[in-house]
């Protein structure tokens, strides 16, 4: 089995469109999930650049104000993805699939509010999975590319539980001591395994901690080792691994 790519890029940053650059240039597919408004202070994306952005990616919701669901009343948080997937497509003129839950925070009822808003497909924070995940409305990631310390991985690995699915993750990123190694030794395990690689990134982080050519050169990497038709958005991941 070949390896799989996907990349998911969250919170609509205006920086979002340097990354879609990069990520056109290296022939790679990748899903932005993008909030209306950010109430954690970050800018978002016009709507005008949003619909560029849809040109060559998909684009997937991520609330109207990006709240951590769980923070919400029932009525709030329903209000929050209802209108956050009207809003966007109001936007895009055209239906949004996808859904990321803000924070990675979410409980059942608001798997229950994500599938009745008419989502074919939800994202997650877990980290360490190199598959799909169980249900199409909890689908992992393999790590946010991010210069996160050990201690970061090994708390994410205890809070999302399905360990023994995420053991070979975590030993594979305790082995390296740098965070970059543990982007290419996790690669390196999706690649030899023939599974999923699921990176999510902030552009807004890149920015911030300069990463750009680490991010330029391990996306070449990417490109290099990974079959152009395994080179999927989110939601063709989703397609893929779940019968509707
Ligand atoms: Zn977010």
């Amino acid at each position: 089995m070949p390896i799989t790519f996907t990349c998911s890029v969250d919170d609509g940053h205006p920086s979002d469109l340097k990354m879609a650059g990069l990520l056109h240039r290296h022939g790679l597919q990748a899903t932005f999930f993008i909030p209306i408004k950010n109430q954690e202070g970050y800018p978002v994306m016009s709507p005008s650049q949003i619909r560029l952005l849809s040109q060559d990616f998909e684009i997937g919701s991520h609330t109207i104000d990006h709240c951590y669901l769980p923070s919400l009343s029932l009525a709030q948080a329903r209000y929050q993805v209802f209108e956050g997937k009207q809003k966007l497509e109001d936007i895009l003129g055209k239906t949004v699939s996808g859904f990321c839950y803000p924070g990675g925070r979410f409980h059942k009822t608001h798997i229950d509010m994500v599938k009745r808003a008419g989502f074919h497909y939800a994202r997650t924070t877990t980290n360490l999975s190199f598959s799909a995940g169980t249900n199409r409305f909890e689908i992992p990631t393999t790590c946010q590319f991010f210069p996160h310390q050990k201690a970061v991985y090994v708390r994410n690995f205890i809070r999302a539980m399905h360990w023994s699915e995420r053991q070979a993750g975590l030993r594979t990123v305790l082995g390296q001591d740098s965070w970059i190694k543990r982007m290419y030794a996790l690669f390196e395990h999706a690649h030899q395994n023939g599974s999923i690689f699921h990176m999510w990134v902030h552009s807004h982080n890149i920015d911030d901690f300069n990463l750009w050519p680490e991010l330029d050169a391990f996306l070449g990497h990417v490109a290099a080792n990974v079959e152009p038709d395994q080179s999927v958005t989110n939601g063709q991941l989703a397609s893929r691994f779940f019968s509707h």
